[in-house]
């Protein structure tokens, strides 16, 4: 049996990517290295859409969130955190960790914030130094309307940080455009790799907020890493292979086009949730992420046994629910390397899985609702 690694994130590697990581290690001090990692950092600024600084950390994605709030923030500064999931109570944690008055914005699990809430509580604390908010949170398949945000945040002193973990490459994300002062991505999700490797954007605005907060981080210090790659280095070993592979990896995603990238997941991510719909289920998210669907089984459907079963008869691998939502729905990744016919697989087994436990769902009507999203198009 094969094993179909549908999770989001980690996610599937495509042989060019895998074959550049079986090659031995070389050294990284040396001029063949700096030209890799200058055309990688080039490569990630097309791919984030952004003529800011863009940092490469050895971590995961988490990594770059902290050092997003540590070098951004000084003790006692005001974060807004939008808390409508497990990664944006991640951002409230790391802002609390790190000394800042947080003040969470709470968003009911599955809905998106509104930007105007947003606005109102810029409005209430004028002086709120950064807002911290989810491009895709993954733990609930909700996508942000980090354009409308970012329209609320610019007219503020605050910077706008993004988790854009798993939503970068999966869904537009045009940090730019849209004012994004930081933008965290990790090299698991949509960016076909395996995970520890983590990126982080910088725009002028925050640079400026950078200088001004005491030097905390040592690691993480976003001054010594700028400084570094303006003589085409990192600070410390960089992990060398792993960056020569996401070369591989950005070539294949410059090779299709980021445009054409993005509709691919748009495309599948409709199939899906016109799949779950025709089964009978519920999409979780009010408003669905690209990256991935979340499926809310019915009551008394265990979701954690269905999952198990999708391991162990069909080799699909997909999460489960977090929290609140252990037990009740299942995370489907459709990001990066994988296509339609894996996601028109995975129907098809959940299918077979949902019958085996006695779920009335009609066998074949998912995949054909999927099959004709996908010739609809
Ligand atoms: C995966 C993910 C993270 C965590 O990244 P790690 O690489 O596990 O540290 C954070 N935020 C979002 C939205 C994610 O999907």
């Amino acid at each position: 049996m094969k094993d179909r690694l549908l999770t989001p994130g980690p996610a599937e590697v495509p042989p060019e990517t895998l074959l550049e990581l079986a090659k031995p290690v070389f050294h990284h001090r040396t001029k063949e290295f700096r030209a890799i990692l200058m055309a990688v950092t080039q490569d990630l600024k097309d791919v984030f859409q952004t003529k800011n600084d863009v940092l490469i950390f050895a971590s995961s994605g988490t990594g770059a969130m902290e050092a997003s709030v540590v070098n951004l923030l000084a003790p006692g500064d005001k974060a807004l955190c939008v808390r409508g999931g497990k990664f944006g109570e991640r951002w409230s944690e790391l802002c609390e960790r790190f000394g800042a008055r947080t003040i969470n914005l709470d968003v009911e699990w599955g809905q998106a914030v509104r930007p105007e809430a947003i606005e109102a509580a810029l409005r209430k604390d004028p002086d709120i130094a950064a807002v911290y908010v989810t491009l895709c949170e993954t733990s609930t398949g909700v996508a942000a309307d980090v354009e409308a945000i970012g329209k609320v945040v610019a007219t503020s002193g605050a910077c706008l940080v993004v988790d854009g973990i798993s939503g970068v490459g999966a869904m537009p994300m045009k940090t730019d455009e849209w004012g994004v002062d930081m933008l965290v991505v990790g090299s698991q999700k949509a960016l076909l790799l395996p995970p520890g490797l983590a990126f982080l954007s910088v725009s002028p605005k925050a640079w400026a907020r950078i200088e001004k907060a005491p030097r905390r981080a040592y690691y993480f210090d976003l001054r010594a890493a700028r400084k570094a790659l303006a003589k085409e280095d990192t600070p410390y070993t960089p992990a060398n292979t792993l960056i020569a592979a996401l070369k591989k990896s950005l070539d294949l995603l410059k090779k299709e086009g980021l445009e054409a990238v993005w509709a691919r997941h748009t495309r599948v991510a409709q199939a899906t949730r016109a799949a779950v719909e025709a089964m009978g289920l519920k999409v979780y998210a009010a408003r669905p992420a690209s990256a991935l669907t979340a499926v809310l089984l019915p009551d008394g459907v265990d979701a954690e046994a269905a999952r198990s079963l999708l391991k162990k008869k069909y080799g699909v691998a997909v999460a489960g629910g977090q929290d609140q939502l252990k037990g009740k729905i299942l995370r489907i990744g459709h990001l990066g390397y994988a296509d339609t016919l894996d996601l028109l697989g995975a129907i098809v087994a959940l299918e077979m899985v949902l019958a085996e436990m006695g779920v009335p769902v009609p066998l074949g009507a998912g995949v054909a609702a999927a099959q004709k999203a996908l010739l609809a198009r």
